[in-house]
C-alpha cells in the first residue's frame, strides 16, 4: 500500500480534523502517502484531491468543522457515479479510502468496496446515531455546547422565574437532549424515541416550582416537533406559567472539539489506517466501552439499531417525579 485517501462526508462534526490528522500521521509513519479529498464524494468524482503533510494537519486538531470540507451528493447512490470515483482513485494511484461521516456516508464506502475498491468508515456525526458504535465523533462537543447554552439560558430563566423550552439537534436520536438535559438538571427531556404526556410535563414543572425551583427547563429534541409548536401546545396545558422557547440550531455543530472527541477521533483515525494496511475493508471503526471496535458495514447497519441511553432517560424521570400535596 503506497497511497491512501481520506474524505469527510455528510454533516460536519467537531473532531473530524483530529481524525484526519491521525490518518495522515499514521499513514506517513507507515511510509504511506495520504491525499485529502475535498467536498466528500462530490470531490472524489471530480478528482478534487490535495496532498496532506504534517504541516497541513497538525494545528487543525483543535479546530471544529472539517478542513477537507464536506458535501451532500445524492448522485453517489448510483453505480455509474461510483465507477467514476473508482476511475479517479485509480488515476491517482490510490490503494484505499477512509470515509469519515454518518451511516449514509458508510453506504458509499460499502458500495466502493463491493465494486472492488477498499474503503473503511469512521463515524463522524454530532447525533451519535450510528448503529453499533457507542460513540461518534462530534457528539461530545455538540452536547457540551448545548449544555453551555442551556446553562446560560437558565440564568435569565431564573431571574424571571420562567419556564424555557430549549430545542437541541437530533432528528432521529435523542442523545444530545438526554445528555445535555440531564447534565443541566432539566425538569423534562422530550425525545423522539419516547412518548410523553404534555400535561405530565407541566405537572412535573409545577411540582419543581412548589419544591422551591426558581426556573424550569424543558429540553426538546428537534425530531419530536419544532419548539414553537411545542410551546403553543404546552401553554395550553400550563397557561399559568411564563414560557419561552429557544432553538439552538447550528451553533451546536461549531466550536473547538472537546478533548474526548479528539482522543476518540485520533484512536479511530490511526486504527483505520492499520486496518487498510492489513487488507480490511467494508468495515467501520467505532468505540465500545471506551475501547476500539470494528463493525461490518452491511451486517451492523442492517441488523442493529442505535439505542439512546434509556437508563439516563428513566433516571431523569425518577429525579423529577414529585408529589404536590
Ligand atoms: P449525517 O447523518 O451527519 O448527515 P450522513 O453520512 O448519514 O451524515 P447523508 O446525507 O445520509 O449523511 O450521506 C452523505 C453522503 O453519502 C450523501 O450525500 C451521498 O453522497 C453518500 N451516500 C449516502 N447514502 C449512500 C448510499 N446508500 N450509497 C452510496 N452513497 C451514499
Amino acid at each position: 500500500m503506497k497511497r491512501i485517501a481520506v474524505l469527510t462526508s455528510g454533516g460536519d462534526a467537531p473532531g473530524m480534523n483530529a481524525a484526519i490528522r491521525a490518518v495522515v500521521e499514521q499513514g506517513l509513519h507507515h511510509g504511506i502517502e495520504v491525499l485529502g479529498v475535498r467536498f466528500g464524494y462530490k470531490g472524489l468524482v471530480e478528482g478534487d484531491f490535495i496532498p496532506l503533510s504534517i504541516a497541513d494537519v497538525h494545528h487543525k486538531v483543535k479546530r471544529g468543522g472539517t478542513m477537507l470540507y464536506t458535501a451532500r451528493y445524492p448522485e453517489f447512490r448510483e453505480e455509474a457515479t461510483q465507477l467514476l470515483a473508482i476511475e479517479q482513485l485509480k488515476k491517482h494511484e490510490i490503494d484505499g479510502l477512509i470515509v469519515i461521516g454518518g451511516d449514509g456516508s458508510f453506504g458509499g464506502a460499502l458500495a466502493l468496496t463491493k465494486l472492488g475498491f477498499p474503503a473503511i468508515g469512521i463515524p463522524g456525526t454530532i447525533d451519535n446515531d450510528i448503529p453499533g458504535t457507542e460513540y461518534t465523533i462530534g457528539f461530545d462537543s455538540a452536547m457540551t455546547v448545548a449544555l453551555e447554552a442551556i446553562d446560560n439560558i437558565s440564568d435569565t430563566a431564573a431571574s424571571h422565574n420562567r419556564t424555557f423550552v430549549v430545542e437541541v439537534m437530533g432528528r432521529h436520536a435523542g442523545d444530545i437532549a438526554i445528555w445535555a438535559g440531564i447534565a443541566a438538571g432539566s425538569d423534562a427531556i422530550i425525545i423522539p424515541e419516547e412518548s410523553y404526556d404534555i400535561a405530565d410535563v407541566a405537572r412535573r414543572v409545577d411540582a419543581g416550582r412548589a419544591a422551591g425551583k426558581d426556573y424550569s427547563m424543558i429540553v426538546l429534541a428537534e425530531g419530536v416537533m419544532g419548539v414553537e409548536e411545542f410551546v403553543k401546545q404546552y401553554s395550553e396545558v400550563a397557561p399559568h406559567q411564563s414560557v419561552r422557547g429557544v432553538t439552538l440550531s447550528h451553533i451546536q455543530r461549531g466550536g473547538n472539539p472537546t478533548g474526548r472527541d479528539r482522543v476518540f477521533a485520533t484512536l479511530m483515525g490511526a486504527k483505520s489506517v492499520d486496518l487498510l494496511i492489513h487488507g480490511q475493508s467494508g468495515i467501520y471503526v467505532g468505540i465500545i466501552n471506551e475501547e476500539l471496535a470494528v463493525f461490518d458495514i452491511v451486517e451492523t447497519l442492517e441488523k442493529t439499531k442505535h439505542k439512546v441511553r434509556e437508563d439516563l432517560y428513566e433516571l431523569n424521570l425518577e429525579l423529577t417525579e414529585r408529589i404536590i400535596d
